[in-house]
């Protein structure tokens, strides 16, 4: 596996290899890779002839000074396991690269990013468009591969990728979890064991909730169902819950038998903050 520090000389040598219409395949991350990182590289390598992975915790895109500081970062070791299945190019910059200068670029997604995240987090998805932006211009990749899990972000950078035009094919992956169901996220190592245990509660009330909507029960009293599963029986704090359109991110006050919706959850485990969603069954 090539590693690259530099865009200068990434894109020489990218430049070199994707001659005769080799593919590219991109798979941006904050590192502190798991199996959930894993599977969007091996998507990747099945799809393309080439596949880049990037570590970069980006600023920009934490609206807590406390989390971007604490952000597990263990390039070592993610630098083995990509080298396990066979990534080709690792790209992890430092921030002088990636912002050389103050940025004064902001986006605007309109009510794709003043909802769920994008209320409890303003700036987030500015600062992820920014990045995924600057990583879509230096490795001009064919196709770009996110999770599922921040299904938020997905749409958004669907957004992105059609309003400006980048000629990229952007894939969902599904969301990966450990055997007790909890979503697998590079913040769950900063979980104490006992915080660990309650987390799955978390996946638990996406599926009681799943379960309440399919029966017809309204979208409120569902809600109340979620906070009170996660608080009672947990030290969680629920940030939100909604129900909302997978395409348009529209809250929902009801779900039709046979309509698409996605539940979305944000709690807090202490200080730790971790997300989850569900497609409606
Ligand atoms: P992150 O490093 O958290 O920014 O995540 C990098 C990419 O991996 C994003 O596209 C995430 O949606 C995706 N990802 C994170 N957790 C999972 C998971 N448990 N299963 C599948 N993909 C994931």
């Amino acid at each position: 596996m090539k590693i690259f520090n530099e865009i200068g000389p990434l894109r020489t040598y990218l430049k070199e290899i994707t001659t005769n219409g080799r593919t590219v395949g991109l798979v941006p991350t904050m590192g502190a890779l798991h199996e959930g990182h894993i599977s969007l590289v091996e998507a990747s390598k099945k799809a393309n002839d080439i596949t880049i992975s990037t570590i970069y915790v980006n600023p920009t895109q934490f609206n807590n000074p406390s989390d971007l500081q604490k952000y597990p970062r263990t390039l070592e070791q993610d630098a083995a396991l990509l080298e396990k299945v066979s990534c080709d190019v690792l790209f992890c910059p430092t921030d002088a690269e990636m912002y050389p200068d103050k940025t004064l670029i902001k986006f605007d997604f309109g009510h794709l990013d003043k909802v769920m995240e994008g209320e409890f987090r303003p700036g987030h998805f500015s600062g992820v468009a920014l990045v995924v932006s600057k990583l879509f211009h230096i490795c001009e990749p064919t196709r770009a591969y996110f999770g599922q899990k921040d299904w938020q972000q997905l749409t958004i950078i669907k957004r992105l990728v059609n309003e400006l035009k980048f000629n990229i094919d952007i894939v969902c992956i599904p969301i990966m979890r450990e055997a007790d169901g909890l979503a697998m996220s590079s913040r769950n190592r900063r979980l104490n064991p006992e915080l660990r245990s309650q987390a799955p509660i978390i996946n638990q009330s996406l599926r009681l909730a799943s379960e309440l909507l399919r029966k017809g029960e309204e979208v409120a009293t569902v809600k109340k169902a979620v906070k009170e599963a996660i608080e009672s029986q947990t030290e969680l704090k629920l940030e939100y819950v909604e129900v909302a359109d997978p395409v348009n991110l529209t809250p929902m006050n009801r779900v039709d038998k046979s309509a698409e919706a996605i539940i979305f959850v944000a709690a807090f485990a202490g200080e730790v903050r971790l997300i989850d969603n569900m497609y409606l069954e």
